[in-house]
């Protein structure tokens, strides 16, 4: 079981970095991180390529990586794909699974991606399900029934796989735009998901993400049912990222 108790900072750095500029961030974020101590659990989700440099700069930093997608399929002949069991040799502790450029760029459905969680949690990496309305399915009053339908193959999977899950809400709008949710609004989502989890996983922890950055993440954070953040562009930054964490 995965639990909410310890605030949860997640980079995405998406298709971003080079060798030389990854080990630049890694070393400010490790820095940083024995700073912070270990009150926040900080992590980095990285380019495929780069997980075992990852593994290699992180392993004794108390900073944890993860992957940012994963084959729901173990093996076989799945050109360009990536299995759990090869995420699992690298060290991963996380994958995001559904975020919504996979699902706008690379069509990926509802259930795809519940199979790609259960695929995670067969190896033992959380798996971090990423759900998250458009505007215009907000500006139809959609945003309830848009969640609810995300995360409905996922809720399938039983109540001992969703104990161990993480969700990030992450409004499409808000994603890359500079326009974060207000901490209202992200909260009364974070609280609809809370409702519709199974009694043994009501405190599994819910991360926000979509334009995060070090001056709106202690107001969010601040929120009842906002556990940590998923942050993309500012996770490039070792400076704002870690002062994401430290807000928490
Ligand atoms: P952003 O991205 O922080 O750049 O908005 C968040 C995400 O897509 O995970």
């Amino acid at each position: 079981v995965v639990s909410r108790q310890k605030r949860v900072v997640m980079g995405n750095w998406k298709m971003n970095g080079s060798l030389s500029s990854n080990s630049e961030l890694i070393a400010g974020i490790a820095q940083r991180m024995s700073q912070i101590g270990g009150a926040t659990d900080v992590a980095v989700c990285v380019p495929f390529p780069y997980l075992s440099q990852a593994a290699d700069l992180l392993k004794d930093s108390g900073v944890s990586w993860g992957a940012q997608d994963v084959s729901a399929r173990e093996s076989g002949a799945y050109t360009g794909e990536v299995s759990a069991p090869m995420l699992a040799e690298f060290g991963c502790r996380w994958v995001l699974v559904g975020h919504s450029e996979r699902r706008s760029l690379h069509g990926e459905s509802d259930a795809e991606v519940a199979d790609k969680a259960a695929a995670a949690l067969s190896k033992g990496i959380t798996p971090v399900v990423c759900v998250g309305e458009s505007l215009e399915e907000r500006d139809a009053g959609q945003v309830q029934a848009v969640i609810e339908r995300q995360l409905k193959p996922v809720l399938a999977l039983g109540d001992d796989a969703v104990a161990r899950l993480v969700i990030a809400y992450e409004p499409v709008w808000a994603i890359g735009t500079g326009r974060s949710a207000t901490p209202e609004q992200a909260q009364e989502v974070h609280a609809f998901v809370r409702g519709l989890l199974p009694a043994g996983a009501k405190g599994i922890p819910l991360l926000y993400g979509g334009s995060v950055k070090p001056d709106n993440a202690q107001v969010l954070f601040g929120m009842q049912d906002i556990d940590g953040a998923l942050v993309g562009g500012a996770s490039l930054v070792s400076k704002d990222f870690m002062a994401i964490a430290e807000h928490g």
